[in-house]
């Protein structure tokens, strides 16, 4: 069978970027995928056919992660729908650039909601319906590590967060069986971080391979932790970077 038959999972933020090749991943390694979006219930329903024509089982849900009702609702459903939970992945996330003395009360509120609130909600929502031997991945920042550039001060501040909320889920639910690791990203080529984009260049220069990861490279160490081979891994904080950080 494949590493994931039989799991049933939920992925934050699925419908483009790092997100949607996550779910893809997690549904060719037989996974039940359900993945929450905010606006783009297009690409959404895009990603839930791809997964479809391959055989798979997925399903979009609207939920903004800031709203706690709608997040409520989600898990729930998910967790109804195929009667429980395995794997979560809180990988939405937005980003706010900017000079530290220019980022407004609004700007702090909204990336916060978003990055740390977030997750935080969608955990506490899913917990309840996680089984023996589930698995919470938060996909985080090598600029929670390591800040080389100025402007990042809210969303280093925002990654950082989720570095005490993972080990501390380490902690809690450990006795249940369950794992909660955080994987701290370099560069990767999606919306949000275009690999043409206007800092592009200088982030690749940064890293020691020189380049860009691809959202399938952030897939696979997800898809490492959600299975057989993420089973001792708990309250890690893995840095999957391309050498950013070395
Ligand atoms: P994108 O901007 O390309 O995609 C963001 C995804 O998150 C979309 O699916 C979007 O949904 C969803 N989303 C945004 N806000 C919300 C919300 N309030 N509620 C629900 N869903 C939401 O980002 P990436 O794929 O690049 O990033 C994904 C994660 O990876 C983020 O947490 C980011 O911080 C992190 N990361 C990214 C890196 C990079 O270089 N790209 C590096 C390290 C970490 P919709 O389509 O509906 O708008």
């Amino acid at each position: 069978g494949r590493p994931l038959g039989g799991k049933v999972a939920l992925v934050t933020g699925g419908s483009r970027g790092i997100g949607a090749e996550i779910a893809l991943r997690l549904a060719a390694d037989g996974a039940a995928v359900a993945l929450t979006y905010h606006r783009r219930a297009d690409l959404a329903e895009r990603v839930v056919e791809r997964i479809g024509q391959d055989g798979g089982q997925g399903w979009a849900l609207r939920a903004d992660s800031a709203d706690p009702e709608q997040v409520h609702t989600a898990v729930a459903g998910v967790a109804e729908r195929w009667g429980g939970l395995d794997i979560l992945v809180n990988n939405a996330g937005i980003n706010v650039v900017g000079p530290f003395e220019e980022l407004s009360v609004a700007d702090v509120d909204r990336v916060l909601r978003t990055n740390v609130r977030g997750p935080f909600l969608v955990t506490q929502a899913a917990v309840p319906h996680l089984r023996e031997g589930g698995r919470i991945i938060c996909i985080g920042s090598c600029l929670a590590e390591r800040v080389v550039i100025p402007g990042s001060t809210l969303y280093a501040t925002s990654k950082a967060a989720l570095s005490g909320l993972t080990r501390t889920l380490a902690r809690e639910l450990g006795p249940r069986g369950i794992t909660a690791n955080l994987v701290q990203f370099g560069p990767i080529d999606t919306d949000m971080n275009p690999a043409d984009g206007e800092t592009a260049a200088a982030q690749a220069s940064l890293t020691a391979l020189g380049s860009y990861g691809r959202a399938s490279d952030v897939a696979a160490t997800v898809a490492h932790l959600a299975g057989e081979g993420g089973r001792y891994i708990t309250g890690a904080a893995l840095t999957v970077d391309g050498g950013f950080a070395a």
